[in-house]
């Protein structure tokens, strides 16, 4: 038998995902509505996250390097790398 209670708890969500490079949201309103109305932005962000991990021998030894990006900032750093020296590096699926 399950026992059930009514119990009024606080809890901590991800209401937003802000992009690390411009400071806007990653999550479109217009679709999702208010902060207030999301559990888990992340489920519903467009958003890329950039990842580093810096391993032993490099001048950032044991550092990890981490930034979510809006998909216009995300489009600028793709074009950054497509133009630059890490040309053909970003795959498109
Ligand atoms: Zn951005």
């Amino acid at each position: 038998m399950l026992v059930r209670q009514r119990q009024h708890r606080e809890v901590e969500v991800i209401a937003d995902v802000v992009c690390d490079r411009c400071g806007q949201s990653c999550v479109n309103r217009e679709v999702w509505g208010a902060p207030e109305s999301v559990e888990d932005a992340t489920t519903i962000a467009e958003v890329a996250t950039f990842e580093a991990h810096w391993g032993y021998g490099s001048h950032h030894d044991g550092e990890r390097w981490l930034a979510h990006l809006c998909e216009a900032c995300a489009e600028a750093v793709r074009e950054f790398i497509d133009t630059g020296a890490g040309a053909g590096v970003m795959v498109s699926s």
